[in-house]
């Protein structure tokens, strides 16, 4: 009979001579200790799963409002994009402001038009410093951009999981694609 030729035990990674066509573990050990890690790698996926499937859609939304918000920092940070209310430079420190509020305007939530970095005063402490906010987004885009804007905030919009999913997965995209 021919012999088995060596190879790598999958647990240890020494070379050993297979006794049995399809041996993965040098030794008895090796085996438990191979199979115990299989089964904790299952129980982590199937954990994972688990826990995916008791995420409700506000979970998602807020994953999903991350993801969004960091892609708008980004975009503006590669166009090198001043705070788009005062025009100051961004900074190291920054936030992506929306004109209409998502709370408010579920149909802008997630709309790159009504999203555009703010710094930290403009945003949080002048509360998105809207009046110029307003200006801004008219100057540079045009009375147009703005009527447009201002009658899809008002459109009604329900979300669901498998959508919110999918926006997540849209500017993980866009974020590498950056
Ligand atoms: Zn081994
Ligand atoms: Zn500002």
């Amino acid at each position: 009979m021919k012999q088995p030729k060596p190879k790598k035990c999958k647990n240890c990674k020494q070379t050993f001579k297979p006794f049995r066509p399809l041996q993965a573990a040098c030794s008895f050990e090796c085996a438990i200790e191979l199979n115990n890690k299989k089964k904790a790698k299952e129980w982590k996926v199937e954990k994972a799963k688990r826990k995916r499937e008791l995420m409700t859609l506000q979970d998602w939304i807020k994953i999903a409002q991350a993801t969004f918000n960091k892609y708008i920092r980004l975009r503006d940070k590669a166009l090198n994009n001043p705070c788009m209310s005062c025009r100051r430079p961004l900074g190291d420190k920054y936030d992506a402001g929306h004109f209409f509020n998502a709370n408010n305007h579920w149909n802008l939530r997630f709309d790159e038009r009504n999203v555009h970095s703010q710094c930290v005063h403009c945003n949080r402490h002048l509360h998105g410093n809207l009046l110029e906010y307003r200006k801004q987004l008219e100057f540079y885009f045009g009375i147009s951009f703005l009527n447009d804007l201002e009658n899809d905030a008002h459109v009604t919009r329900k979300f669901t999981i498998e959508e919110v999913q999918e926006i997540n997965e849209l500017y993980k995209k866009k974020i590498k694609e950056l």
